[in-house]
């Protein structure tokens, strides 16, 4: 597979050369941000014309608008492409503007260093008058202060003299037209800015967006120096929805101009703001590039002291799973707590899936509660907060209890489409994906990990209980008791298979008892049953009091969950859903060889007037998505509180038998297969996470990574090696280990916070597998590991041997 950027070390992902049309994919994987806002990683001067794509995003600034297509009216929220705070551009004495694409480039590189958060971009050019300008520009998002970001530019006059021009603004005039399929759907998202020259050196620009009316205001404090000269004398441009600094500075042979641009953004979202314009103009607060640089750094420090995951070993997988840790923080940080968001699919990256909110937080949350439960703490009172929605969503749907979206944006609505549009044929098809209830288990699931990571019953007195008490409330009244079968089935619904939405013998949508959904609905009922039992009990009787929730409703949550249908094949494989067996066997190899990359199989088989509905064939893991996220113990414990025979090789014979019938075509699904086969087939395992690693640096899906980065997967390889490599699972009151190295892998070592314990360092090596746990007034650790449970307090390491057959020495595999 190839990968367009280099990487240097482990922290750097480095470019060579000006490739335009790598351009798109390069910005979005040099995305700079801090959990508040992300910008792409596009040139400073260049606009949206096919080549670059400028966005920045603040995560949660969602807008609606309405288009006419395909003879309906259809209506999206977006994540707004917000007014570009990046232009920064010069011009050389009788020339033109500079721009990568209109010069001689002698020399190009950009850089993103990890570690710094720090985007460089270098070159060297000749203009058409024959003169040599050298080019270096840094810049960052603050992690110390969520609302500012830097950009140092530095123009070198290699052989020449004489005036130069430096232009620094903001652009307001920017619509959302990063993805090519949406071009048709309305764009335009914000208003027609307010431009003011706040001072001598600062520029605002102020704008609100159509329909959210988010107010959004932007300050840019351009300071100009040549070592030795005064600063140039300057005027204020202002141009059709954009306002800039005009800068006339004068450079002798071999001398450097070093423009500072320091830049406030904050929108009425934002906690403890009068207004965001009042806001944005105390920009004149910030110090200079170097000051900026150095708070930013120190933050960001820490932060990868925390969420660091260290892989010994191959590279370049060490490199690549920090690039993923470096954007799940450029998208979630510490920034994030104080921000009503949730978690986007694609990032702050681009505008795939307009930003929306999916079951990809099943991915990245695990991770984080390890890490920073506190992050996923407020990232869950997202869904607490749209609870009444999600109540609203079941009860139109003529159920009881919450049913959330499948993709979800501003007001927790329902936001996926009605219509999609296949690039292939160019046809807009019904889009039947909402129909993926599973995503209330995936709440449930992320809601229980956190529980059992940080035993916060407060947290679940007050909020979890009530998100997973309706969600089981919505389970028991999605499941119909079905009299022939004797059992409870769920109808209607699509599992994470997306290929398969509707049966091809029938005229409605949705399939009848998704195995998936199924046992996670009867795992979320025992988990709703055991909380109840846990919370205290004045809690609990004002909970039942407010939720009007009966003990006969309570049995019923009881026998549901003994009775659940689960459909198995004759041979005893499970159903992906009910008459899966009856669908075709896909010609694999036929279609491989005629369209090589079949990751869009659903598109390829529209485009031929065919539906992927009829083959046995998966876009990404559906069954296996149990083994993902249960362990064998909860597996068999469920089947057989089901009356399913459990058998020791049913999970092995289901990875077998779907693995063949998957094409991978999520990002998500590699992550899956890698963490199931894991310890089975380690070679096999590693192949798949390699793969899975791949997703972004090699855009495998071929166009994708530059609408976005996919947060899933990137999380969801970070989370293959917290978790599953280490077999980390905090249950009860166990913190359970079942470590499962790849022979690619000679260590790992990763911090975690385990309930009051802060650093708590896991270094697994080939032989070896130690806790250490800090010096601290917490009570012990209680560690669970191959059936015996040993108590370690604070200042203690557990320290004992795995048995493998090659024994090695612990290797230096430290987080920073
Ligand atoms: C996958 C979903 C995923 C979504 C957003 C789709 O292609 O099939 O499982 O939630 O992308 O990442």
């Amino acid at each position: 597979m190839r990968r367009a950027g280099a990487f240097r070390g482990s922290w750097s992902l480095v470019y060579d050369g000006y490739v335009p049309r790598e351009e798109a994919l390069r910005e979005a994987l040099c995305t700079t941000g801090n959990g508040y806002f992300a910008t792409r990683g596009a040139a400073p001067e260049s606009r949206a014309d096919g080549i670059h794509y400028p966005g920045t995003y603040v995560n949660g600034v969602f807008n609606r608008l309405t288009t006419h297509i395909a003879g309906e009216t259809v209506e999206n929220e977006s994540l707004v492409n917000l007014p570009n705070w990046l232009p920064l551009t010069f011009r050389v004495e009788g020339g033109a503007w500079f721009s990568s694409d209109h010069v001689e480039l002698l020399s190009y590189q950009q850089e993103l260093d990890l570690r710094s958060g720090v985007l460089t971009r270098r070159l060297r050019c000749r203009d058409n008058l024959g003169r040599h300008t050298g080019l270096t520009q840094r810049r960052f998002a603050s992690m110390a202060d969520p609302h500012l970001a830097a950009l140092e530019v530095t123009v070198t006059a290699e052989d020449w003299a004489g005036r130069v021009d430096v232009r620094s603004g903001l652009d307001g005039e920017m619509a959302n037209t990063g993805v090519a399929r949406y071009r048709d759907l309305a764009s335009r998202h914000l208003e027609e800015p307010q431009l003011e020259e706040i001072d001598a050196t600062t520029i605002g620009l102020r704008t609100c967006t159509s329909q959210s009316r988010i107010v959004v205001a932007l300050a840019a404090r351009t300071q100009v120096g040549t070592p030795g000269q005064p600063p140039g004398t300057r005027r204020v441009v202002r141009d059709a929805g954009q306002i800039a600094h005009e800068i006339h500075a004068h450079l002798t042979q071999g001398q450097s101009l070093v423009i500072e641009k320091t830049v406030s953004l904050g929108t009425s979202r934002d906690p403890a703001i009068s207004e965001p314009g009042i806001q944005a103009r105390a920009l004149a607060r910030a110090g200079g590039f170097r000051e900026l640089l150095q708070a930013h750094t120190a933050c960001l420090g820490n932060l990868w002291e925390r969420m660091h995951v260290s892989l010994a070993g191959e590279e370049p997988a060490s490199f690549i799973l920090n690039l993923h840790i470096f954007h799940l923080m450029q998208t979630i940080s510490p920034h994030t707590a104080d921000m009503d968001v949730g978690i986007p699919a694609r990032g702050l990256h681009g505008e795939a899936y307009r930003g929306h909110v999916f079951w990809d937080e099943l991915f990245v949350l695990p991770y984080l509660t390890l890490t920073m439960p506190e992050l996923t703490r407020s990232l869950l009172r997202y869904r607490h907060r749209r609870l009444p929605e999600a109540r609203r969503a079941a009860c139109d749907a003529g159920y009881r209890g919450a049913m959330f979206p499948w993709q979800s944006g501003s007001d927790g609505r329902e936001e996926s489409q009605r219509l999609h549009l296949n690039p292939l044929s160019g046809r807009w098809r019904r889009d039947y994906s909402n129909r993926q209830r599973h995503i209330n288990a995936a709440i449930a699931y992320n809601l229980w990990v956190y529980y059992q990571c940080t035993a916060d019953l407060e947290f679940m007195s007050l909020y979890g209980a009530e998100v997973l008490l309706e969600i089981a409330r919505f389970w028991a009244s999605i499941a119909r008791y079905d009299r022939e079968l004797g059992r409870y089935v769920i109808e209607g619904v699509v599992g994470p298979d997306e290929y398969h939405d509707a049966y091809p013998w029938a005229s409605d949508p949705g399939l009848a008892n998704n195995a998936y959904t199924n046992v996670m609905a009867v795992w979320v009922l025992c988990r709703s049953l055991e909380l109840l039992g846990q919370l205290p009990a004045r809690r609990r009787a004002a909970l039942q009091k407010e939720l009007d929730l009966t003990p006969a409703e309570v049995d019923r949550w009881d026998d549901i969950s003994r009775r659940m249908y689960v459909p198995f094949h004759a041979d005893g494989i499970i159903s992906q859903f009910d008459g899966y067996p009856r669908l075709q066997e896909l010609d694999w190899d036929s279609y491989r060889a005629r369209y090589g990359s079949i990751q869009r199989l659903d598109r390829i088989l529209e485009a031929e007037s065919d539906t992927p509905n009829r083959y046995r064939a998966s876009k990404q893991a559906d069954v296996l998505m149990l083994f993902y996220l249960l362990s064998a113990e909860e597996l068999r414990e469920l089947f057989t509180r089901l009356g399913y025979r459990w058998e020791p090789g049913l999970i092995a014979r289901n990875i077998d038998y779907y693995t063949p019938r998957t094409s991978h075509g999520s990002t998500l699904s590699r992550v899956v297969h890698s963490r199931v086969v894991a310890c089975a087939n380690r070679s096999g395992s590693w192949e798949l996470f390699t793969q899975a690693l791949d997703s972004d640096i090699a855009d495998i899906q071929r166009g994708t990574t530059a609408e976005g980065i996919h947060l899933g997967a990137m999380a969801g390889t970070i989370d293959m090696v917290a978790r599953g490599y280490t077999g980390i699972e905090p249950r009860g009151n166990v913190l359970w280990l079942n470590p499962c190295l790849p022979d690619q892998v000679p260590a790992l070592t990763l911090r975690i916070r385990y309930r009051r314990h802060w650093g708590v360092t896991v270094r697994i090596a080939h032989g070896r597998i130690q806790v250490c746990v800090p010096a601290s007034d917490a009570p012990p650790i209680i560690i669970g590991y191959q059936g015996n449970l040993t108590q370690v307090a604070p200042g203690e390491t557990f320290d004992a041997a795995l048995p493998e057959p090659a024994l090695r020495r612990l290797p230096e595999a430290k987080p920073r």
